[in-house]
């Protein structure tokens, strides 16, 4: 199918622009393109029908990862074969490579971007899941000059829905410093290996000096619910020292607590039992890294 009648295609060149162009149009007339790997599919569906499309490529303010002092900033724009290309994102970090280097394929990893996975929030994408295992910072700015800076926990509200306004622009993620042992790690199930997820599981985990699970933070994706906490594993890893049967009870105890739904991909008892095995595998992954494995 072909989109509807786009009667303006803007490329700004630099983030005050952008909202400018976006503010001359009224709620839902005017949006952002990113790398058009979900947005140009919702416009040829006739799901998104703009009138004008802002798209941000020419925007390098918004590209880029900078690493301050152990702080991480993630510029919008950067794209998933930059995340995945880039050797600083280990430990703590490490999730964030984990799921970049296997979302779609070749060329949604060449084109895709972070800011536009986070902002179209879509049930089975990784990268929701990994920025909210991972506590990350959302940074906005609107064209009437305002800023905003949002915890994961309050940007994801389920799916395809975020607390971002539509004149809104996402500028960045970001995280300070991690504390000293920490590691994360995601992973995912798909019917093929580069692909959507049925489910993904991302873990982050901090460990004290005696090398028990002092904070811990597990989200999935793939669910009907969107990407969602599981504060019933969190609460289980917290305390132990990452044996596999502390792991084991974990997972179970998310696998237990969370809705899962059947679809043409998998039914409810099948992403119950991957989140259990692909959960301990994360785990147990997170736990080696936050140890300097
Ligand atoms: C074949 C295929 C396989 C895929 N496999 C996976 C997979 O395995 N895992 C996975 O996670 N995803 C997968 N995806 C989805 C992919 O990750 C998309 O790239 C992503 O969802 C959207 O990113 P984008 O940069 O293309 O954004 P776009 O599609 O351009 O935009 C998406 C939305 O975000 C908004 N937006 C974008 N940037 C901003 C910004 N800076 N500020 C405000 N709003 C913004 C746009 O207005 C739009 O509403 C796949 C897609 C395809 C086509």
């Amino acid at each position: 199918m072909y989109p509807s009648v786009i009667e303006e295609y803007l490329r700004p060149g630099s983030v005050s622009e952008a909202l400018a162009a976006i503010a001359r149009y009224d709620e839902g007339e005017a949006m952002f393109l990113a790398g058009g790997q979900s947005a140009m599919q919702a416009m040829k569906s006739r799901m998104l029908r703009p009138q004008c499309v802002v798209d941000l490529q020419d925007v390098a303010e918004l590209r880029g990862i900078a690493r301050d002092d152990g702080a991480l900033r993630i510029g919008a724009m950067t794209r998933y074969v930059d995340i995945a290309s880039e050797t600083t994102l280990d430990g703590a970090f490490g999730a964030l490579r984990d799921a970049a280097a296997h979302v779609g394929d070749r060329q949604v990893r060449n084109r895709g971007t972070i800011g536009g996975s986070v902002c179209w929030n879509y049930v089975a994408s990784c990268m929701p899941a990994v920025v909210l295992g991972l506590g990350g910072t959302l940074e906005l700015a609107a064209a009437d000059g305002s800023t905003r800076r949002l915890e994961a926990d309050d940007f994801f509200l389920g799916p395809l829905e975020t607390a971002r306004r539509e004149d809104e622009i996402l500028l960045a993620v970001s995280w300070p410093a991690p504390a000293a042992r920490s590691g994360s790690a995601y992973k995912k199930w798909g019917l093929v290996r580069d692909a959507l997820p049925v489910v993904g599981v991302c873990v982050t985990v901090t460990l004290g000096s005696d090398g028990n699970c002092t904070q811990a933070r597990v989200a999935l994706s793939g669910l009907a619910g969107g990407c969602q906490r599981a504060p019933a594993g969190e609460d289980l890893l917290r305390g132990c020292n990452g044996d596999a049967d502390a792991i084991e009870r974990a997972m179970a105890a998310i696998a237990d607590s969370v809705e899962t739904h059947s679809d043409m991909s998998a039914d409810a008892d099948y992403r119950r039992q991957l989140i259990r095995s692909i959960g301990g595998e994360v785990a147990a992954t997170a736990f080696a890294r936050a140890r300097g494995g």
